[in-house]
Formats: C-alpha cells, structure tokens, sequence
C-alpha cells in the first residue's frame, strides 16, 4: 500500500468515500474495551483451552492481534491513567489502586482520550470501572465524559472483602455524578455494562463517538449473570471470560445492525496480569513470569486486539513491543485530533498496527510506584535489581476466592533476557550480551533522571503532580 496513506489515513479514507459518504463526518467511531486483571492467557487467540471466546477470538481474526504489547504498571490505578493519558502514571504522581480514602485523583489539568476525542466533535461515553479518583473532582464526567455508569473503583472494595473484612464502606454504583445504588452483588454487572454501551452506540450512531468500556470483570469477586453460571464447566473464572466475550458479541453485533461496523475502530486490552494468589479466580499466564503487581512479564504483558474492517488488516499477528500508553497518540492521528498540550510519553503505533517494521521504541521503562523495574528495548528486557512479591512454590492454591500469601524476594542484581526467546524470562544472558546491558543501562539513566527512581535515590526532573481535594 501506498505509504502516504499510512501516514494520512484520514485523507485516504476521504479519497475512497461514496459521494454520500462524503456529505458524512468520516471520523471513526472508537470503541476502547479495557478488562480488568485479564490475563495474557485467557483468550483463545491466546492459547486459553479451559474456556471458549469465540467473539474475541473474531474479533482478532477480523484485525491484527499484538503478542508483546504492555501496560507500564502492573496495578489497576496507574494501569487506567497511563492508557487514559498516554503517560506514565508515576509522571502524574498516581501509584497503585486508589480506594475510598484517597484524597486525590487524576489532576483535572492532564488531557484524557475522551477530552481530546471531544474537543475534535466526538460524543463520548464511558462504562464501568474507572479509578482514576472517586471524588465528584475526579470523575468521567471531570474528565471529557458526556455519560457515565460504573464503579469509582476496584469492585473488591467492599464490605466483603475476604482480607479487610468491615475496612471498605457499601461499594456505590454511580451514574453521572450520582450514587444510584449500593451493591450487594455482582452478578449483573457485566451484563448491564453491556446493556448501558449498546444504549450509547444506538443513542450516538448518527455523529462520531468515543465509548470507553472498562469491566471490573475478571477482577475478584468474581461474579457471572445466569445465563453464564456453569457455562465454561472450567469453573467461575472460565464462565466469566465467557461473559465477557459475549459482550464483545453483542457490542459487533449492534454496530452491524446499525451499519456502523466498517466505520469503527475496536481495541480491546487489559490492565495487567493475573492476581495470582487468588488461585483458580485468576487467568492463565500462559508461561510468562509472575502476575499482577510484578514488573515480570505476567504482570505488564497483555493481550491486545485492533479491529477495523478495511483499514487494519485482518488475521495479522504483531510481534514488536507496544503499550497501552502508545493508544492515545494512535487515536489522534487516526480521528485527525490534537493531541494534549502537556507532552506525552506514548507514540503513534498504527505504522505497526499496518505492519511496517519499524526500529524498536527506545525504552519503555517499568515502574512499581517510584522504583524503576525494568526497561524494555525491543526484544531485550533488563530487570534491575529489586524486591518482588512471589508465591512460594510449595503453596496450596484455593479455588474459593480467598487468596493465600505473598512473599517478597530479592532479585540481587540486573538480569538481561531475550524476550523472543525466553518470554518466560528464565535465563539471564546478560554475561553473553555486555554491550547491550551498557545500553539498557543507559536507558535506565535516562529513566531515572527524567521520572526518577527510588531504588537509587533519583528524583526525576520532569514529574507533574496528581489532583488533590482539601
Ligand atoms: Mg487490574
């Protein structure tokens, strides 16, 4: 294909219009579905056996699915501002999972997807969990949201909390800016995310829309709707992926009975990997290392779909490194929007997305809170020395929602994998490689002075500060 296309994919899609088509806004229609603490495993795409997800499986036959795309932070907070923002959270000083207590959020002054979507004429709308702070300060509707209907945050934030038992207050339901119930349980709420975002795309199908939809699901508790208990007979966990491939289903198929399909972008992703200490309630990593809350690959590496019919190619597998911090760049070059203001840490991909080979991104750099991780150039990982939480392996693990226990472990010193042939990090090949160690570690330096570090004392010269009420 002709490469001015890719660079101006919006010009190119005005060339090809029907004269009709013409009298329309050819901006796409962009329908952002995030999961929550789904696992690299868990798709069929993905090599998921326990559990069939015949609609993301669609979904990612009908577009180009990537098999190393990241979230820089393995927590659901600063997973959800780095994607939202295009920047690494610890820039935005957000760190792990807010809950009830925080008194601060997102700072009102940073530009999300949805403002830059709807300063360029989208109608926008967003859909279950958000957790970028709880306050009315805070919330969608703070944030370029026209609509939303969901959870402040984490659904295990309740009173039934298997560890904190009586800590969290009855966990509100939240439309717009109002409470409108207390959830006693969960079992509708994949359900009624789905219900609420088909009652947006029928609402908006006549002008360009924005509609961000972040399950809680499979974030424990779990919890399936009737029509999905027992379905996967793998178990709670497989009846719930099973939901929310259906939901992924029922989102298509509106969008083709209202003949929007061929005019929608689809991404579909997660915020990191698998609680695996919640045994049999949490996904399948699929042979990488650790789980949420790591800097491991299981913790940051997730699966990643981008569907649209006629201009991302179909049945592709995209093998370069990417993250979720790069989705917002795409969006404004493929809607024609400005991007923020504030300089952000993400790039435009849709070359990748295309297929182009492009030269690897010059680090992208893995931050737990304040301590730089790790750093990512391509194909090469360097894990820096740094304590992480593991579960021993002589652990018996349940299968009833109850977690067992952490312990942390010291990684004394700088490990260098290859992650084409070692995806499951096992083999440090640091000693073979020195010249590419001088690099990461050049590009750890670049890390620590730019965000800093707190493993080596660094502060970095270029943070902004979150959003904080009195
Ligand atoms: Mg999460």
């Amino acid at each position: 294909m002709n490469t001015l296309f890719h660079s101006f994919p919006i010009l190119a899609s005005l060339l090809f219009l029907t004269p009709e088509e013409k009298a329309q806004d050819p901006k796409p229609n962009i329908i952002l579905i995030f999961a929550d603490d789904m696992a690299y495993g868990d798709l069929g795409a993905y090599g998921a056996k326990g559990w069939k997800t015949p609609n993301l499986d669609q979904l990612a036959a009908d577009g180009s699915r990537f098999t190393q795309f990241y979230v820089p932070h393995a927590v659901c907070t600063a997973s959800r501002a780095a994607l939202l923002t295009g920047t690494y959270a610890n820039r935005l000083e957000l760190y792990g999972a807010l809950d009830h207590s925080a008194k601060h959020g997102l700072n009102p002054e940073e530009t999300t997807i949805a403002e830059m979507l709807k300063a360029n004429g989208y109608q926008t709308g967003m859909v279950g969990k958000w957790h970028l702070g709880h306050h009315a300060e805070f919330l969608p509707t703070r944030q370029g949201f026209d609509s939303y209907f969901g959870l402040p945050y984490s659904n295990d934030m309740w009173p039934n909390h298997p560890e904190s038992k009586n800590y969290y207050p009855p966990l509100p339901l939240i439309e717009g800016e109002k409470t409108i119930a207390y959830l006693e349980d969960q079992q509708e709420l994949t359900s009624w995310y789905t219900y609420k975002s088909l009652e947006f795309i029928e609402k908006n199908q006549d002008q360009p829309f924005f509609l961000y939809l972040a399950h809680n699901m499979p974030h424990v508790p779990l919890y399936v709707s009737d029509k999905f208990k027992g379905k996967s007979e793998q178990g709670l966990y497989g009846d719930v992926m099973m939901e929310i491939d259906w939901s992924v289903g029922e989102i298509r198929k509106k969008l083709e009975a209202l003949g929007l399909d061929e005019n929608t972008l689809i991404i579909f992703t997660s915020d990191n990997g698998p609680w695996l200490s919640y045994g049999g309630h949490a996904g399948l990593t699929a042979g990488l290392r650790e789980g949420k809350g790591t800097s491991w690959e299981g913790g940051i590496r997730v699966p990643a779909i981008f569907t649209w019919p006629g201009k991302i190619p179909a049945g592709k597998v995209r093998d370069q490194a990417a993250m979720t911090i790069d989705i917002l760049p795409t969006l404004a070059k493929v809607t024609g929007s400005t991007l923020p203001t504030l300089p952000i840490d993400g790039s435009d991909i849709w070359p990748i997305i295309q297929g182009e080979k492009v030269q690897p991104k010059p680090y992208y750099p893995y931050y737990n809170k304040n301590e730089l991780q790790a750093v990512i150039y391509g194909k090469w990982k360097l894990v820096l020395a740094h304590t992480y939480r593991t579960i021993p392996t002589d652990t018996e693990m349940r299968n009833d929602g109850i977690p067992v226990k952490y312990t942390n472990v010291k990684l004394d010193s700088a490990a260098l994998f290859d992650l084409t042939k070692d995806p499951g990090e096992t083999t440090d090949v640091s000693a073979q490689n020195p010249q590419i160690v001088a690099q990461m570690n050049g590009f750890a330096d670049l890390a620590r002075a730019d965000l800093g570090d707190a493993l080596t004392g660094k502060e970095g010269s270029n943070n902004r500060k979150a959003g904080r009420i009195e």
